[in-house]
């Protein structure tokens, strides 16, 4: 199953889940328990800024 970044939009909670894209309508936050979830790419940005500066640094 895909791994999901969320954040809240009503309490800031940043959270990771484990579902299919079929259950992922109906998750709410496991703090405040609002639907108003937002899906965060972290992991992609990351790596991309990484590898850049990487082959800067050789050349
Ligand atoms: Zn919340």
């Amino acid at each position: 199953m895909p791994n999901y970044d969320l954040k809240c939009s009503d309490c800031g909670e940043n959270f990771s889940v484990f579902v299919s894209i079929k259950e992922k309508d109906k998750l709410t936050c496991p703090k405040c328990g609002s639907k108003s979830l937002t899906q965060e790419y972290k992991n992609v940005r990351v790596g991309k800024t990484g590898s850049r500066r990487r082959c800067r640094g050789f050349t």
